[in-house]
């Protein structure tokens, strides 16, 4: 025993492992970052002994703190436009406004959508960040600091577009980079951010945007470097029927047949929404371990369609879930998606789509395999790292419910009563503990006031 121990005992413990264990009443025992016991009923004696916090969670439902496998931070500043558009035309209408981004508003944003984030029972969140304007400072910098000041564990990303409209691209030329600085600016950022370790509240990941705003030497480039540096890829996929129409018109090929010929399937590759997969690409992306964030809210919110969840999880495909970014998903809540991704997968699919302790796996186990950090977080096991969420049940809103899982599944979210990272609290009786909501809410408003003004 190493570090300051915290008893939680009475709640109805999910724990996500691979037998789907539950205690109706039980305890986890925390040690320090570390997880060093589980099971029903009380604490052992041994916990009990010496300094130790104790919490009483009766009435509340425990389960591994959900993993966000995609967003755009950036974009909590330009929530409420182009609301009744699909994607290629709600770019369009945002490119302008997102190219005159900074650091300073961008950090601004950051805490604003991971606080919103922590607040619904997110513990790790990958960004996927891909607009870098000229002399907008260290915009990467800005957005590990926000998740630093929170103490959310943070998947960032190098992201990037270098096809411009004059190129033949979606993006306006003034929104991209050249293919080099792309790739000098990717081992900057894993030189500064990228921990490897355990326990590493900072990742980095090298992800181009999209086929149609990068270049085939960027996507095949960018896969050379990310594995010469150890770190995993990200870009979104298949998320719309015009993607596949200008994949077909450009290429002859289908989203995942390009991005395949260009070293993009693997299992250090994961890519959001995937919404658009044909037999012969769910089937790849399972041979290859190739990951998916799905995005439900988001497609709905852009009318994209709605992703083959229960085909992927059947072929073995890892599945994680992702809010996108704010500006197509203005919840911004992790813990809703949840119930999204549950509702909208049985209207594709039927009443046995998707049961709700799936959708919980997806938000837990599923993100952490995504990400690549299945061995270290995503359950509640001896030896996992401490990144729970605490839900109370028994208020208004679930008082009665016949399964506690159900009341975060199908339920209103709960009221978040703990979350913890590496054993630490971010988040207690629904407030986030290391920063001022109100100072947060107010820098939001002043930078959202300043990009959509200029
Ligand atoms: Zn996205």
């Amino acid at each position: 025993m190493t570090g300051a121990r915290t008893v939680i005992e009475g709640a109805y413990v999910a724990t996500v492992d691979a037998a789907d264990t539950e205690h109706v009443s039980g305890h986890v025992v925390i040690d320090g970052t570390d997880i060093v016991a589980v099971g029903s009923g009380s604490a052992p004696e041994w916990a009990l002994e010496g300094p130790v916090t104790r919490i009483d969670a009766r009435g509340h439902l425990l389960t591994p703190g959900l993993i966000n496998t995609h967003h755009h931070l950036y974009q909590w500043l330009t929530r409420g436009i182009a609301q009744d558009s699909i994607l290629f035309d709600w770019l369009t209408a945002l490119y302008p406004m997102w190219s005159k981004i900074d650091a300073e508003v961008v950090a601004a944003g950051a805490l604003g959508g991971m606080a919103v984030a922590a607040r619904s029972g997110c513990t790790t969140l990958a960004d996927h960040h891909y607009v870098f304007p000229q002399n907008s400072g260290d915009i990467l910098g800005a957005i590990v600091d926000a998740a630093g000041r929170l103490g959310i564990r943070l998947h960032a990303t190098r992201g990037s577009m270098d096809l411009g409209r004059s190129q033949g691209g979606l993006p306006p030329d003034f929104a991209v980079e050249t293919t080099s600085a792309i790739l000098e600016a990717s081992v900057d950022a894993v030189s500064r951010f990228h921990d490897p370790s355990r326990d590493a509240m900072t990742q980095i990941a090298l992800a181009p945007c999209s086929p149609f705003s990068v270049t085939s030497d960027l996507l095949r480039e960018s896969a050379v470097l990310a594995r010469s540096l150890g770190v995993r890829l990200h870009t979104h996929g298949s998320e719309t029927v015009e993607e596949d129409a200008f994949c077909a018109e450009k290429f002859g090929r289908t989203p995942t047949e390009y991005l395949d010929d260009l070293g993009w399937l693997g299992d250090d590759v994961w890519m959001a929404h995937c919404v658009h997969l044909d037999d012969t690409a769910i089937a790849r992306f399972a041979a290859t371990g190739t990951g998916v964030a799905h995005c439900p809210s988001s497609n709905a919110r852009l009318a994209a369609g709605i992703a083959p969840v229960p085909q992927l999880l059947a072929a073995g495909v890892p599945v994680g879930l992702g809010v996108d970014g704010s500006a197509s998903n203005e919840s911004g809540q992790l813990g809703t998606e949840i119930r999204m991704a549950v509702l909208m997968n049985r209207l594709r699919a039927g009443a046995d789509g998707m049961a709700g302790r799936t959708g919980l796996r997806l938000a837990t186990m599923g993100g952490a395999r995504v990400l690549g950090r299945d061995r270290e977080i995503g359950s509640i096991e001896v030896g996992k790292l401490a990144d729970l969420a605490l839900w109370k049940v028994d208020g208004i809103e679930h008082a009665g419910i016949a399964d506690p899982v159900a009341a975060l599944t199908l339920g209103a979210q709960p009221p978040l009563a703990l979350l913890l990272v590496n054993g630490s609290a971010v988040v207690r009786n629904g407030e986030l503990t290391r920063v001022r909501e109100a100072d947060v809410a107010r820098d939001v408003a002043t930078a959202s006031a300043r990009l959509q003004s200029r």
